[in-house]
Parts: structure tokens; sequence; C-alpha cells
């Protein structure tokens, strides 16, 4: 992406310097555990629920306490985040657009940086649980170790980023248009292979969300470049629950799908970068 000359949000909080403690059992929890939860979050939790509730509840309930530790950000980390900041800023920009076309005004998210471990309006948010965003505080959590995780999982390039940060972006607008609610009531009355269809339509809708911003972004900035839209799709193909599945050494099963499967997940990323219209984005339909 050609993205140095984009405008950098001031929607940013960094965090990065502090270091929150937590409870005295985190401290034990073993690689081979780290190892579990990263395979099973690595879905750019929506809500965040499942996971990080998981992870939290190994911790004990204890209450974190923050304190001022000297890390000083690596260049490629502080290169990172200018990056995540101009991804952001074209998130404002595409979604003040979307927004004004129907009358209404965009109330845009924080994104808050991180390392390892933060406080969360959803509990204590760990940087092993990937990006997330939390409905409860209207802010998108990042802990820019993800970019080496999905270099990892084979979705390398800054363009392959862009779609997470746009995705957690996704979930803000579902959050405040008021589909996440609808969700979770219905989530509540139905069975567990029910819930999790639920959750998948809701994670393809903002996979194609973050297709829309891609559209726009193009159309405002042409800030992409070649081989930037195989990026995002290599990524949301990456983070398919069936290739997770796979990679982990477990079974397939499709019922167990929270984010969907890989071909889904691009197919809906595609529908919003080709349409540029959220009216695209009826996943639920
Ligand atoms: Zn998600």
């Amino acid at each position: 992406m050609k993205w140095r000359a984009g405008r950098r949000s001031s929607n940013v909080e960094d965090r990065r310097g502090r270091r929150t403690t937590s409870g005295p059992r985190m401290g034990k929890m073993s690689g081979g555990m780290l190892v579990v939860v990263v395979a099973a979050t690595l879905l750019f939790g929506g809500d965040m629920g499942d996971v990080l509730r998981l992870v939290t509840s190994n911790m004990g309930s204890s209450g974190g306490a923050t304190q001022s530790s000297p890390v000083q950000p690596s260049a490629a980390d502080a290169e990172a985040a200018e990056f995540v900041s101009v991804v952001l800023g074209e998130t404002e920009a595409t979604w003040e657009q979307v927004f004004a076309q129907s009358g209404s005004k965009y109330e845009a998210p924080t994104l808050v940086l991180y390392s390892d471990v933060t406080q969360t309006a959803c509990g204590m948010g760990q940087a092993a649980a990937g990006p997330f965003y939390c409905p409860g505080d209207h802010q998108v959590y990042i802990d820019l170790s993800f970019i080496r995780e999905l270099q990892r999982l084979g979705a390398p390039g800054d363009f392959a980023f862009a779609y997470v940060v746009a995705h957690e972006v996704g979930h803000h607008v579902q959050n405040i248009v008021g589909t996440a609610d609808q969700v979770r009531a219905a989530q509540s009355r139905a069975s567990k292979s029910e819930s999790n269809q639920l959750s998948v339509m809701m994670e393809l809708q903002a996979d194609c969300y973050a297709g829309v911003w891609a559209n726009h972004t193009q159309r405002r900035t042409q800030m992409l470049e070649d081989g930037d839209i195989d990026e995002g799709l290599k990524a949301a193909a990456a983070v398919g629950d069936d290739r997770l599945q796979r990679m982990s050494g477990r079974a397939v099963h499709p019922e167990s799908f929270t984010h969907g499967s890989s071909e889904q997940r691009m197919r809906w990323f595609r529908s919003g970068l080709e349409s540029g219209d959220i009216k695209s984005c009826n996943t639920f339909g």
C-alpha cells in the first residue's frame, strides 16, 4: 500500500509503554496453553466473547494493576503504529461517508495499541487472543505482534494487516447500528450450532465491511497497489475456521465454525470490495 502520505487518525491510544500485571496465575500460563489459545483465537474474535473469557477465567479473577515500564518500540513497530493510524483514518473517512448517505453521523471507535495484556470493558485483553473489538467500550484492541502471527499463518504484507484492522472496525459498525445486539439476543434463544451460525454471519459481514472499506479507500486515495487485494484475500483465507482447525491438527467440523470457512471469508470480503456498498453485505439473508 502507498500509505505514507495518508492522514493519521487522532483516535489511537498508545498503551504500549504501560505494562498491566494481572493475576498471579497468568505468569504460569504455559507455552503450550498459549499456543492452544492462539490457534483457537486467531479469528479476529468479533465480540471477543468466548475465547477471551476463557483466557481470563484461567487467569484467576484478580484485577490488574498498571505499571510503567520503559518499553521502547522497535523501528518496525513504530512504522506499524503509523500504518495502523492511517488505516484507521481511512475507515473513518469511509464510514463517515456511508453513514452520511443515510443521514446519520458516524461515531468513530478508539483504537488501543498495547503490549501483551490490557484492561478492557470486556475483561482482560490478551495479545494471544489476536486483535478484537470490545462493544462495551467501543474500542479496537491491537498488539502489533499480530503482524508476525499473520506472516506465520501465510498472510504477509501490509494490506493483510489493514484488512484485519478494517474487519475489527466492521464489528464497531455492527455494534453502533444495532446488528450486534440483535444477534446476541437471537443467540440467547438459539442452540449451540445455531448460535455458531449467527456468529459466522456476523464475522462474514465484518469481512464484507472490510471490503467496503478497501473499495472506498481505493477510490478516495489510490493507496492500493498491485498485489494488495491478493494479500487481503490470502489473509481472509488464512483465518478461515477450516484452515485453522486443520493447522491445529484437528478434524474440520463446520458446525463448530464461528467465523466462516476460508472460501466464505474470501467471498464476502470480495463482495464488499467489488460493490463498495454495504447492501452487498447482507450475510444474514
Ligand atoms: Zn471478527
